[in-house]
């Protein structure tokens, strides 16, 4: 099968993120196995979803991991022109929800598998395909533990296929999502001097958030990124009911990336912190005062390969591509690179096309992500 044959069946599987992949994961599995390859499955506890990982030549240290997700962003609200799980092509491009990001890269290591069987491959390559990336990258740490436990060799590079028109991507921001509730007391506004109001409290919270936003840009910065400093923002925010009563709950979304030195466990300890002193404080007042916080999803740890690294010359000769870029948004790069493998981001497709409307990629961007494979294969034969 040719890639782009493989993609459309790829994007015919509409599994969101959260949802069970086992119907596009099995078809994966089908597929390599008929060519005589050995797939393991690493399932969630329900049995609902799971990751697969193989292993494509000699059980030696030093191969590569290309690593992909099956799962996409929702259609929902947004205004297609074709059919969102139909692959259709017009002019060059292929539209789908996820030919982009990023059943495309994965496509072209499906369609480079028989190469890589009929090559002497002296080093290994390893398939690590997950589910749950587009909902914090969940399954991934999974992933990764169960590929450590199952192979005695070591693998030393991993390349995450997602979209970046094959430019090597060597930096990404960590990130989390966390929402924080405050349960204050009800009351008619005129009786704010006696109430507690949570709407009051929670933005104390998001001032000490934004200050310690500007406190880490004027403190620590990376030039590679832009903005070169860690952001926090508050996006969402509910609480009250009317003008006149006092807010008895209030809750806010916000979101913290970090560049790659500094730690989003440190500002979640501060910040943390912070709320236990005010509930001390204002429970002299209203003994039920409480604030919570829950983060959305783990931690997603920065990618930080260095542009010294061997990954990034390996990655820039098999591209042509002699530039590099950094980016802020969460993908797996960054719980390879926490796991000790050489890490880069770089994949078929434009991460401006990914979570949009009539996403796409082009058959031409395809071929060079295939031409890119075939030569990984030639450079460890
Ligand atoms: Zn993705």
């Amino acid at each position: 099968m040719n890639v782009t044959t493989i993609l459309s069946h790829l994007v015919s599987f509409p599994v969101l993120g959260g949802e069970s992949n086992l119907s596009i994961i099995h078809w994966i599995q089908t597929y390599i196995e008929s060519h005589g390859i050995t797939t393991t499955l690493v399932p969630n506890e329900e049995n609902t979803k799971a990751s697969l990982h193989c292993r494509i030549g000699p059980a030696v240290d030093g191969g590569v991991i290309l690593s992909g997700h099956t799962d996409v962003v929702p259609v929902k609200g947004q205004v297609w022109h074709t059919d969102p799980f139909t692959l259709t092509e017009k002019n060059g491009k292929l539209y789908a929800r996820g030919s982009a990001d990023m059943k495309g890269f994965v496509a072209c290591c499906l369609a480079v598998l028989p190469t890589m069987i009929k090559a002497d491959l002296k080093k290994p390559i390893y398939f690590a395909f997950s589910y749950d990336e587009e909902i914090g990258c969940l399954a991934a740490p999974d992933l990764i533990k169960h590929i450590k436990k199952t192979y005695d060799e070591t693998p030393t590079y991993a390349i995450i296929g997602e979209p970046s028109l094959l430019q090597p991507v060597i930096g990404k921001k960590g990130i989390c999502y966390v929402k924080t509730e405050v349960n204050g007391s009800a009351g008619h506004s005129s009786g704010i001097h006696k109430e507690i109001s949570a709407i009051h409290e929670s933005t104390r919270l998001m001032v000490w958030l934004e200050n310690k936003m500007k406190t880490m840009a004027n403190t620590s910065v990376d030039d590679r990124f832009d903005p070169p400093h860690s952001t926090i923002h508050v996006g969402q925010i509910q609480g009250g009911v009317a003008t006149n009563i006092v807010a008895d709950y209030c809750s806010f979304e916000w979101d913290i990336r970090v560049i790659p030195k500094d730690n989003i466990h440190q500002v979640f300890e501060e910040y943390f912190a912070f709320c236990a002193e005010r509930e001390v404080e204002v429970r002299k007042k209203f003994a039920d005062f409480k604030i919570s916080n829950t983060l959305i999803h783990p931690p997603v740890p920065a990618l930080d390969t260095k542009e010294t690294d061997s990954i990034v010359g390996l990655v820039q000769k098999l591209t042509e591509n002699y530039k590099w870029e950094t980016v802020a948004y969460a993908a797996e790069a960054g719980q390879f690179h926490e796991a000790g493998y050489e890490s880069i981001i770089c994949g078929p497709g434009s991460i401006e096309q990914a979570h949009r409307a009539n996403e796409f990629v082009t058959q031409e961007q395809l071929d060079s992500c295939v031409v890119m494979l075939e030569k990984l294969i030639m450079e460890l034969s």
